[in-house]
């Protein structure tokens, strides 16, 4: 059966919120639904949506005949694992059109992957898709505690980036002041964070990082002149030392966000104040945890690929979509009192994930060493060669505490440097250098830091 233009349009029930109003969960309706109904929400959306996609976009018609599975086979979501997968690749193959469902003229919007791991993947959204996308991150800031009293100093990055304007267009749902300075310019931004008094901060880990440094540079008292109270922050894999480091020198909350620009952007999932994982829009990103070698789904708490399906996009809707992020889900009840699945914090990605010497290292665990270490701080750079084709080799080059580097520390510098290299070795099973190299000498990142140098593909 054809599917109706609009056949993927859901009901968001969305409302207008008042100066006067508190409004601790955006949308209780989806977002703290009993499980069972989820459940037949998602099947019934999943239906639709193959439907949609197989009727409108090429790629989707001939995969699932391949598969010999159309719309009228699923009847419940324990049909979803029979559906094929979509890779990065294909988005790739397709680049940068081949995949949307609607005609050009009705794409109000064109974003991108960032391109971490290559050429970047287009992403359009319809003027509905944009309304999801205001709708989620409008769910995304109020979980977090946004309300209309607060004032974002927004630095994700503006552009092609989904970071900078999915901020910008949830703050302005719920009725946010937003200061869209971007990334960049950071001293800059040190004066309007005083000046203007913003009380949420949002950037990249890594960009709050270099926020907290230009802050302690001009010895600045955050407590007194600063008004952050929270910090959300997403777009690269962060640990928790890194949260603990950002909260204490910026002084406020930190809380995670995730999301991509080939699914919807930032506001596919979010951490609410319990810092117990991040809820995931269900009603909207139907979400699976794969092993990553087999494809197989694996059960709630293991880890794995994360695969999301979106359930109400039009512009370009993606079955099974392979986000080569690790991570895991969890049900239980949340003390916030939704009811949607979490997400543990993205481990890794499964590209990122270097093989050296025959063994799986993730860069994840190095930081979470490195870090474990006071005098070690946030800023390393993981380099992988292969000299004269023969062994890999591991560097790990860290920053240390500037005091490290005064003249009388040489031996305990050494001594640190020794220690954590042990610890590395003892934890990723395979040997690695270390250097701890003085402050500030690694390269600062204004976006997502790239931290993994491997030169092993050059040569
Ligand atoms: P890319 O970085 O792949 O070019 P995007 O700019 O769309 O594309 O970024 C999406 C990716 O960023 C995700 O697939 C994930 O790897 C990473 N990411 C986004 N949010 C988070 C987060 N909170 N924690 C860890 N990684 C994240
Ligand atoms: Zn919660």
């Amino acid at each position: 059966m054809a599917a109706e233009p609009g056949a993927v349009s859901v009901d968001m029930g969305a409302k207008t919120l008042r100066r006067e109003d508190r409004v601790p969960i955006w949308n209780p309706k989806f977002e703290t639904m009993p499980r069972r109904h989820v459940g037949r929400l998602q099947a019934e959306r999943l239906k639709k949506i193959v439907a949609y996609a197989s009727e409108r976009v090429p790629f989707y018609n001939k995969k699932f005949a391949q598969a010999r599975m159309s719309a009228a086979d699923i009847d419940s979501l324990d049909d979803l694992k029979r559906l094929p997968f979509t890779e990065k690749s294909d988005l790739r193959d397709h680049y940068p059109f081949g995949l949307f469902a609607v005609p050009r003229d009705q794409i109000a919007r064109i974003h991108g992957s960032s391109g971490t791991t290559g050429k970047p993947t287009v992403a359009g959204y319809t003027r509905a898709d944009l309304d999801v996308w205001a709708e989620v991150m409008a769910r995304a800031l109020s979980m977090a505690g946004v309300t209309n009293q607060d004032r974002i100093h927004n630095a994700y990055g503006y552009g092609l980036f989904t970071g900078g304007l999915g901020v910008h267009i949830g703050a302005d749902r719920i009725g946010a002041s937003v200061v869209p300075i971007s990334s960049g310019l950071t001293k800059r931004q040190v004066m309007l964070l005083e000046d203007i008094g913003a009380t949420v901060l949002t950037c990249t880990p890594s960009y709050a990082l270099v926020i907290a440094e230009a802050v302690d540079e001009q010895r600045i008292d955050v407590q007194r002149r600063f008004k952050l109270r929270l910090g959300i922050f997403g777009a690269e894999p962060w640990t928790e030392n890194i949260r603990q480091e950002i909260e204490a020198r910026l002084n406020l909350r930190a809380l995670n966000i995730y999301g991509l620009a080939e699914i919807i952007g930032p506001g596919v999932a979010q951490e609410c104040e319990h810092q117990n994982g991040m809820h995931i829009f269900e009603d909207l990103f139907l979400p699976e945890v794969i092993d990553p070698n087999t494809g197989e789904p694996l059960p709630f708490g293991e880890e794995g690929e994360l695969v999301l399906t979106t359930l109400a996009k039009e512009a370009m809707p993606l079955i099974r979509y392979r986000t080569r992020d690790r991570t895991r889900l969890f049900t239980g009840p949340c003390a916030c009192g939704r009811t949607l699945v979490r997400m543990d914090r993205i481990l890794g990605r499964t590209d990122d994930m270097l093989t050296v010497r025959g063994v799986n290292v993730f860069p994840q665990v190095i930081e979470k060493t490195l870090l474990s270490f006071d005098e070690v701080e946030p800023h390393y750079q993981i380099v992988v060669d292969r000299p004269k084709n023969q062994l890999d080799t591991v560097e790990v080059v860290a920053e240390a505490s500037p005091r490290l580097f005064q003249p009388t520390q040489t031996e305990r510098r050494e001594e640190l440097r020794r220690t954590v290299e042990n610890e590395l070795a003892q934890t990723l099973g395979v040997s690695v250098d270390v250097k701890l190299a003085g402050p500030k000498t690694l390269e600062r990142s204004e976006g997502k830091t790239r931290r993994i140098i491997d030169k092993r593909q050059l040569q």
